[in-house]
């Protein structure tokens, strides 16, 4: 399994993107990030696309990423929760703000979305993917990814702390985690629902606690003006618990 990090963070500007993640040219997750990180060809190759919550920096580029596919006659296929799609269609693909690509062009419209329902493993090309919830807004879900050879892994999105419940359904052997803030911002991370390197040490014991090991952790979604801080204080987190974490960036290429 091969993934690639198109966007690694929550705010945009010329030397970061909001969070998308590809798996094998073929499976993207979040699609903040997808369109500026992507060829046209590279675009054409997506088969499925994850939906994880209807924020912006994770929905961003699915009117782009449509409009793209209708004019080169392909289709996608989006999944996500109800709350996702009903969020997409009312604000975005609403005929007004872009055309509803889920009806255009009427013989085979550019989106076919599915609703995927928490804890059910769904067959996606290929792949056995489960939504889990987290602790955000709404419903929103982390994806484990499962590939034909077996290797699995789990993408949390948003979440804020006390992931015990999560913990129980998945096994990956990489961990993409978010850490959005830093340590001193730790009110603000609980309130929004996000989490900091303090925070991720209390979840990643949890996780041992249940499991009886840790994978591999990748951190994403950080906060660009924070992430000098970030760094430093995950590489602690990484040395208390004797486990790599290491923090994502745009065009990190995984192997598993
Ligand atoms: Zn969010
Ligand atoms: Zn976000």
């Amino acid at each position: 399994m091969n993934i690639q990090v198109l966007g690694a963070h929550n705010c945009e500007s010329q030397n970061s993107k909001f969070i998308s993640l590809l798996i094998d040219d073929a499976l993207a997750i979040d699609a903040g990030g997808l369109t500026s990180s992507l060829s046209f060809p590279a675009q054409q190759k997506l088969k499925a696309i994850l939906l994880t919550h209807h924020h912006y920096d994770h929905i961003r580029d699915v009117p782009a990423i449509a409009m793209n596919l209708f004019l080169r006659s392909t289709a996608i296929n989006i999944y996500s929760t109800q709350s996702v799609y009903d969020a997409i269609t009312n604000h975005l693909l609403n005929g007004k703000l872009y055309p509803d690509f889920l009806k255009r062009p009427q013989d085979n419209p550019t989106i076919k979305f599915t609703i995927v329902r928490p804890h059910q493993t769904e067959q996606i090309e290929g792949y056995s993917i489960l939504a889990v919830p987290v602790n955000h807004t709404d419903l929103t879900v982390g994806y484990q990814v499962t590939s034909p050879e077996g290797k699995t892994i789990f993408y949390t999105s948003d979440t804020g702390p006390d992931l015990t419940e999560c913990w129980k359904y998945i096994s990956p052997q990489l961990l993409i985690i978010e850490v959005t803030a830093s340590n001193k911002y730790e009110e603000f991370a609980r309130e929004s629902g996000h989490l900091t390197p303090s925070l991720l040490k209390q979840e990643l014991t949890s996780f041992r606690e249940i499991k009886g090991y840790l994978p591999r952790v990748i951190a994403v979604h950080m906060d660009p003006s924070l992430e000098k801080e970030i760094e430093t204080e995950i590489s602690a987190v990484a040395q208390t618990l004797n486990n790599p974490i290491t923090l994502a960036y745009e065009g990190m290429q995984l192997e598993l």
